[in-house]
């Protein structure tokens, strides 16, 4: 952020179409937590479950799944995710327009944060809506 930002209009959280989690593990070490962390989320949270990525991709510099979600499910799942990361490094960031900066200047981290790799997106895009729920819940959070 330069001083012209800084001194601009706050932005709105009305840029923020959904949110995303990417959860890290390894595959050596840790994609039984993973799995077990993935169960609980599809058991508790309508949400959208990524496929697994064994292997690094895009800015991501461990292997993660995505899990996508509306912004009305951001009050319950990331405090959730606070106290069940069960170790693993999730990074948690809006969608907006930009996806470089969503990733980069805009989450946040649970657990220990990693390097992402921002030269492998683009500065402009289309705001990503929640993708359709592929859960259903079943328990109380
Ligand atoms: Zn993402």
């Amino acid at each position: 952020m330069d001083q012209a930002d800084a001194a601009a209009q706050p932005r709105s959280i009305t840029e923020i179409a959904s949110y995303h989690a990417h959860v890290y593990y390894d595959p050596a070490t840790t994609r039984a937590v993973a799995e077990q962390l993935r169960l609980r989320i599809g058991e508790r949270f309508l949400v959208r479950l990524g496929r697994w990525h064994d292997a690094k991709v895009g800015p991501h510099a461990e292997a993660m799944y995505q899990v996508s979600f509306a912004t009305d499910q951001f009050a319950a799942l990331v405090p959730w995710l606070m106290l069940n990361h069960g170790g693993l490094s999730i990074l948690v960031h809006p969608n907006t327009t930009n996806p470089k900066r969503d990733h980069l200047v805009n989450p946040f981290w649970i657990g220990t944060p990693l390097p992402v790799h921002g030269e492998a997106l683009p500065d402009e895009d289309e705001a990503e809506e929640a993708l359709e729920p592929n859960t259903s819940p079943s328990l109380p959070a």
